[in-house]
């Protein structure tokens, strides 16, 4: 692909490297949340520089139904769950190893749920034989195909890490990103005995939690290094309220640990060619964005003035969020004049209880109880601002949708939220820097004071349109990301003497 060897070098890149992406989810196959865009979007942007990724994947129905037909299966032996083989091939522009498990994978819907809406019973099976399988795979190679690195996402992955390092043969050096500490792969050990995992692992120091195996322990143990998706909560990961008890094994690691902001896939979030919007629109005319606006207030039901901004929410309904939070800020977000459409799924105290919102405020309140991509996309280009309460934000990533289309996002100043969004206080005003609106702690009080600070810029037409075109120009895509993985793998290949 004419790459120029002497610039990558020069931006300490090392030619051709092979990366097995190890995921539990990637877009646009299977996705529960951010990781899924991660694994999707990076390859991609890592291909730019030269790095090839491979990303091994659950054969979930989804997935497989991605697949060429042609494409051979290789058989895997010994692996927890029964029959099971690898399927290498390209799937929507990604290059994927699927690993075919039908005991363990053949299930449609969310791939950690059962239909009852809890975690499947035997999710250490799945995922512990998919953790055997990437180290297999990573230290055999499969059709001739062997990585320098392996990178592995989250808890579902973590266990690979312990594999590779206790394991009796050569092993290629392990990266781990933490997309989100609370969820750690907890398990009894006796239902791991049929993992095989490494003997000399369960311990303190090893992949031992309080007597439980814990997949994401092992991964921040085991692997070489560790990154997590923003600056600013890699620090915050050594801090208790952050740490969710593995505040201590991250600080113990502090010096390989790696802060790399996530981008967004910018031809899919593109508000001058996105098919899914009822007007396109750009950094040159944010005015456009008005008939988004009134395509949004019809699909929501919503009165539209024009008087007060439009707020929107696009997120998972979790105390996470801050959800909560902003339920006690309605009544002041309404007696500014401004109005909300939300779109979210999750749980069914916060269902109800924005459902009740919406039908008490006709008009000034519309909710969709659901998961719907398409409006996600008419969501961040037709409203004014997008509000993000979150009590802890690895990344986020609807903060850095609403920045390209212009949608100014007032955020709870933590993890990646504080690094994304410059908020527009009077230094940065003055500097004319501000794309966004931060406010801390997190509490209903700071976020409803960071609404009327909202609302006060609304009203001040020159002073929001500055905002919105400078916001639509702030960076948020994948390039310097890369460049930071693509980086750091080269560390762990080549390590520094
Ligand atoms: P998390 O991974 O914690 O859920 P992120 O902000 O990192 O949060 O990523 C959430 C992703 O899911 C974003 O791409 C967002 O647009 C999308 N999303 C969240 N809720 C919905 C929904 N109800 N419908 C469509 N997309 C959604």
């Amino acid at each position: 692909m004419g790459l120029n060897r002497a610039p990558m070098e020069r931006r300490g890149i090392r030619e051709r490297m092979k990366v097995l992406s190890v995921a539990s989810e990637c877009v646009p196959f299977v996705k529960t949340g951010g990781l899924a865009d991660v694994a999707g979007a990076l390859p991609g942007a890592l291909a730019r520089l030269g790095v090839e990724v491979r990303v091994l994947m659950p054969g979930y129905p989804a997935m497989k139904a991605a697949l060429p037909e042609d494409a051979e299966p290789r058989a895997l032996a010994r692996l927890p769950g029964g029959r099971a083989s690898v399927i290498s091939a390209q799937a929507a522009g990604v290059d994927v190893m699927v690993l075919d498990s039908p005991r363990l994978f053949d299930r449609p819907g969310n791939p950690y749920l059962g239909p009852d809406g809890r975690d499947w019973s035997d999710n250490h099976l799945r995922y512990g034989a998919f953790c055997r399988a990437a180290a297999r795979i990573a230290t055999n190679g499969v059709g001739g195909w062997r990585p320098d690195v392996v990178h592995l996402h989250d808890w579902q992955a973590g266990l690979t890490a312990a594999y590779l390092k206790l394991g009796r043969r050569p092993a290629p050096p392990s990266l781990f990103t933490i997309h989100n500490i609370a969820l750690q792969g907890l398990f009894p050990p006796a239902a791991t005995t049929p993992l095989g995992l490494p003997r000399g692992g369960f311990h303190p120091g090893g992949f031992e939690y309080f007597g439980q195996v814990g997949f994401l322990k092992a991964g921040l143990v085991y692997a070489d290094r560790i990154s997590t998706v923003s600056p600013t909560y890699a620090r915050e990961l050594t801090r208790p309220e952050f740490g969710m008890g593995l505040e201590g094994v991250v600080a113990s690691r502090r010096a390989e640990v790696h802060g790399i902001l996530n981008g967004i896939d910018l031809e899919v979030w593109n508000p001058e060619t996105d098919p899914q919007i009822a007007a396109r629109f750009s950094a040159r005319s944010p005015a456009r964005k008005a008939g988004n606006r009134a395509a949004l207030a019809r699909r929501f039901k919503l009165r539209d003035d024009g008087t007060g901004p439009l707020f929107c929410v696009v997120s998972r309904l979790t105390r996470q969020k801050g959800l909560d939070l902003l339920l006690e800020v309605l009544p002041r977000l309404l007696a500014r004049g401004a109005s909300l459409a939300l779109l979210g799924s999750g749980d069914a105290d916060l269902e109800s209880e924005y459902q009740a919102a919406a039908a008490d405020n006709p008009g000034r309140i519309g909710v969709v109880i659901g998961w719907d991509e398409p409006l996600s996309h008419l969501m961040q280009a037709g409203s004014d601002a997008i509000l993000v309460p979150s009590r802890f934000e690895p990344c986020g990533l609807t903060q850095l949708h609403g920045l390209r289309y212009g949608t100014l996002p007032v955020v709870a100043r933590t993890g990646g939220l504080a690094d994304t969004v410059i908020d527009a206080n009077e230094a940065a005003l003055r500097a004319g820097a501000a794309t966004g609106f931060q406010f801390s702690p997190v509490s209903a009080a700071a976020l409803a004071d960071a609404v009327d600070r909202a609302c006060d810029a609304f009203a001040d037409g020159k002073l929001w349109s500055a905002m919105v075109r400078r916001a639509m120009r702030h960076p948020v895509g994948w390039g310097a990301s890369a460049e930071a993985y693509a980086r750091l793998y080269s560390e762990l290949v080549e390590p520094a003497t």
